[in-house]
């Protein structure tokens, strides 16, 4: 999964100095309801994708965790521990124009900010060093003004020496929370934290943690990173060896692309039918094209992975033999490879109904100007075709006018999956209204009429803020050729 020269990272010699910011938005698409329907605030709130009892709360507000609600609970459960707890269903497009808000402060304070997720960013402040004299003071600010725009909402932001620690400092204060984490006190917060609060170490990891003897933060971080490497099973250890000791591996100073992934979370009732599950992957996998497509990529190796309610996964590299952008062709390795798995060990499937999480992820990349077509002449006319689609999707403002035929499996499904689309994606258009370019649905803000409207001719697609790029909003972040470590509990949006 390694391949040399596609891997760019920032050098792994430790910053002593804590320079790096993170930013957590708290109860994120709760508080961002409760933001607009000031009678929810101050109440017991989950924010459902789909009204059912069987439905997962993907965020809870503030006062429903008094409760002990977490995100990721079913409906019907969280009824149980709080009878009175109100539920709406998603406004995706409200919490994207407040992400785009939260990142334009956040920019106007910092050049160097990655948005992490739809609720994160990460700001690098290592060259103004000579500019702040105390990022706390920067960091108050920031919250002031988020503030003064949304009164309702609240941030926690970690300040470390990297961005992994700063994202650890976040956590520490679950309510608008400010830490700083410096060489000097980290011992001490460690010392207070177990192993799976830090991001990034789920069950499975502590189990082999445990196993060769560290049992908690603090025994990790004074870990050798031989000893570390071994927990992890190779590279993946010097990665964590850093990440605790100030070296800097998730942020990247240069947006060569790596990984692209999609991933979901399933409800177990979504689980239990495999048709589902099947149209999952094809979901993602149409995700990926759609990413493609507008990066001019073709991808040259594809990950799956599953993980099943035990906290175990099964997942599988392909390495393709020509490099491939189409949504069907990639679900038919991922089938392939599923299929010599389920012969060779007599399972009837893969797909259980103990799934949990089906994530995709593509990677080694080509860039469609350097394809040698000659050498795929069959499949020439399919990528224009393909092509050809997106940009009469883009003429249109509604995007599910047309329709590819991998897009029809299960419509429904379908829509689950791609509702918010990468958050590097996001834009403003002409009228100020956020637009996300790589999305198949368009959903409208309250109030807003649905209708088919044919955009003119001469205004151009809105520009990308940065390029293509990579990072799913789902995956915290992605190590080189290390995609699917990291938990899935960061796919909610606390
Ligand atoms: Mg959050």
């Amino acid at each position: 999964m390694k391949h040399k020269g596609d891997i760019f990272q920032n050098s792994n010699k430790a910053n002593l100095g804590s320079y790096v910011m993170f930013l957590d938005m708290n109860s994120y698409f709760a508080s961002c309801e409760q933001q607009r329907h000031p009678e929810l605030r101050g109440k017991p709130l989950g924010v459902l994708t789909y009204d059912s009892p069987n439905a997962a709360v993907i965020a809870a507000s503030k006062e429903a965790k008094k409760f002990g609600i977490k995100s990721g609970m079913r409906l019907r459960d969280c009824l149980m521990l709080c009878p009175d707890m109100l539920t709406i269903t998603t406004h995706p497009a409200w919490y994207r124009k407040i992400h785009v808000d939260f990142m334009a402060i956040l920019r106007s304070y910092c050049d160097d900010v990655i948005p992490k997720s739809i609720d994160e960013a990460v700001a690098n402040f290592n060259s103004y060093r000579l500019v702040y004299d105390d990022l706390t003071v920067v960091a108050k600010q920031i919250k002031a003004d988020i503030r003064a725009k949304y009164d309702y909402l609240t941030c926690s932001i970690g300040i470390a020496p990297n961005s992994f620690l700063a994202k650890v400092g976040t956590g520490l204060q679950k309510i608008d929370g400010l830490t700083v984490i410096t060489p000097e006190n980290i011992d001490g917060y460690l010392a207070t934290m177990k192993l799976t609060d830090l991001p990034g170490i789920a069950a499975a990891n502590e189990r082999r943690l445990k196993l060769i003897g560290i049992n908690d933060p603090l025994q990790m971080r004074h870990s050798s990173p031989a000893l570390l490497r071994k927990a992890f099973g190779g590279v993946v250890g010097n990665y964590w060896h850093s990440r605790l000791n100030f070296g800097e591996v998730d942020m990247y100073s240069n947006a060569q692309n790596r990984t692209m992934s999609a991933t979901r979370t399933l409800s177990r009732q979504q689980s239990q039918n495999r048709q589902t599950l099947e149209s999952m992957i094809i979901s993602l996998c149409t995700r990926l094209e759609q990413r493609m497509v507008k990066g001019g990529l073709f991808c040259k190796e594809v990950t799956f992975a599953i993980r099943y309610a035990d906290n175990t996964d099964w997942d599988t590299t392909v390495k393709l033999p020509d490099p491939i952008q189409d949504a069907i062709e990639l679900r038919n390795y991922i089938k392939e490879r599923m299929g010599v798995y389920e012969r060779t060990h007599g399972l009837e499937s893969l797909l259980t109904s103990k799934v949990i999480n089906l994530t995709v992820a593509i990677q080694s990349f080509v860039k469609d100007t350097v394809m040698q077509y000659s050498l795929f002449d069959n499949r020439m006319k399919k990528d224009t075709v393909r092509k050809v689609m997106y940009q009469i999707k883009d003429r249109f403002e509604q995007k599910d006018v047309v329709r590819k035929g991998s897009e029809m499996f299960n419509p429904n499904v379908m829509k689950d999956a791609v509702g918010f689309g990468s958050v590097r994606d996001l834009g403003l258009n002409k009228e100020g209204n956020v637009r996300n370019t790589y999305l198949l649905e368009e959903e409208l803000l309250p109030g807003q009429p649905r209708k088919i409207v044919k955009k003119p001719k001469e205004i151009a697609a809105p520009a990308e803020q940065e390029g293509v790029d990579y990072v799913n909003e789902d995956t915290y972040t992605d190590v080189p050729g290390e995609p699917l470590t990291y938990d899935s509990r960061l796919m909610t949006y606390d």
